[in-house]
């Protein structure tokens, strides 16, 4: 079996022609400078695009295997050289049960059908041209479609307060939105990490993905997962999800949790710390918190650890939360050591403490002996590291 480094929602920013998809992200974000980048500067050897829904897109995707630059791999994916992109679409489910707006990630097997979804899609949403848009449907009509189709279903960043299904306060089960037997996976999001999901029971026999969620090239692989298999297809991804012979997510890298925007409870008018009980920021007064991750799972909690099957979570530190790392020094870093992946993994003191300051090269690898100290996020704002 091999093993593959896999970040499964990347964002579009832009078509080709320089039409907005999803209108936040970055407009260098298109399909063939995040294949570029993700397979020369981070590494990667697997990446969903969340935005192949878009006609556009698709277009973009049609003119590379046109000329040659991509192909169609027989078992799903289009091929780019030594990288593979599975299409995907995120959606957002809204209806008076299932207490939305919900973030949901689907994926099609290949360009045939994802063009089919498109059009299905196209008539319960206002834009198809854009990203994460909300669709008149409950969740269960949307994962029957999904895997009609033969795709895959994978409920997005859960636990986020604004956009997910256990984040908004209301739903305590996914039973409660969708049917449990069509789901293949759980995104984490940055927020939390395998140990604090794990506390939830019912999640027990889900595959945790960890995707970068990326609007930027910069944030691509800021989360990510390792995939034991065969070799890099959809029906390989499939079966790694669903751990079915032998293949496997064997490895989950992501940010500490304290990095992430919505770890603490805070004020959402001045983002003042709060408890998990309090309902007035005892700062300024108002009555606006924002719930973070970590109590909100525990008002959830019904387990106390993993099962035994769950495979390891790593933190890691992306560069761009290196204090004093700015982009002439992230170049010269992958520059001399190939990918983001390396520099933070695998390149030795020596030759990092070469190539940049030293105090640089120490703080890379303190975080990755997981010994930095570190300042929770919350209401929006990431943590960092506090030095
Ligand atoms: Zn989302
Ligand atoms: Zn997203």
């Amino acid at each position: 079996m091999n093993r593959y480094y896999v970040d499964l929602h990347i964002h579009i920013g832009r078509t080709w022609t320089g039409k907005p998809v999803k209108i936040t992200g970055a407009k260098s974000l298109t399909f063939t400078n995040i294949i570029e980048h993700a397979r020369h500067v981070k590494g990667l050897q697997m990446v969903g695009i969340i935005d192949s829904h878009s006609p556009e897109v698709m277009e973009e995707m049609e003119s590379l295997i046109k000329s040659g630059e991509v192909y169609e791999h027989p078992e799903g994916g289009l091929v780019f050289g030594d990288l593979t992109i599975i299409l995907g679409s995120e959606l957002e489910i809204y209806d008076e049960q299932c207490n939305g707006p919900i973030h949901v990630l689907c994926f099609m097997p290949a360009l045939k059908e994802m063009k089919e979804f498109s059009r299905w899609l196209s008539s319960y949403l206002k834009n198809i041209q854009l990203s994460s848009q909300r669709v008149y449907m409950t969740g269960l009509v949307l994962q029957r479609r999904v895997k009609e189709m033969g795709g895959l279903f994978i409920p997005a960043h859960v636990f986020t307060p604004f956009k997910s299904l256990y984040g908004k306060g209301v739903n305590r089960s996914l039973t409660e939105v969708f049917d449990p037997n069509l789901i293949d996976g759980i995104e984490l999001g940055l927020s939390s990490d395998t140990q604090m999901a794990d506390q939830l029971e019912e999640l027990h026999h889900y595959t945790f993905v960890t995707n970068s969620d990326a609007h930027s090239l910069a944030k691509i692989a800021r989360e990510y997962q390792v995939a034991a298999m065969e070799e890099p297809s959809f029906a390989e991804l499939q079966k790694a999800l669903n751990r079915e012979d032998g293949r496997a997510i064997i490895a989950n890298y992501g940010l500490d949790p304290l990095l992430g925007k919505y770890h603490k409870t805070v004020c959402a008018k001045c983002l003042n710390l709060l408890g998990s009980e309090d309902q007035i920021c005892d700062f300024c007064g108002s009555k606006k918190v924002i719930k973070g991750v970590a109590d909100r799972i525990l008002e959830l909690k019904t387990a106390e650890s993993s099962p035994s099957w769950r495979p390891p979570y790593i933190h890691q530190v992306p560069l761009e939360f290196i204090p004093g790392l700015g982009p002439r020094l992230l170049e010269k870093l992958i520059d001399h050591f190939g990918s983001e992946m390396a520099v933070l993994h695998e390149v030795p003191y020596e030759a990092l403490s070469q190539t940049v300051p030293v105090k640089i090269a120490e703080m890379i690898m303190k975080a990755r002996e997981g010994t930095v100290n570190l300042a929770a996020g919350g209401g929006g704002k990431y943590g960092k590291i506090s030095e």
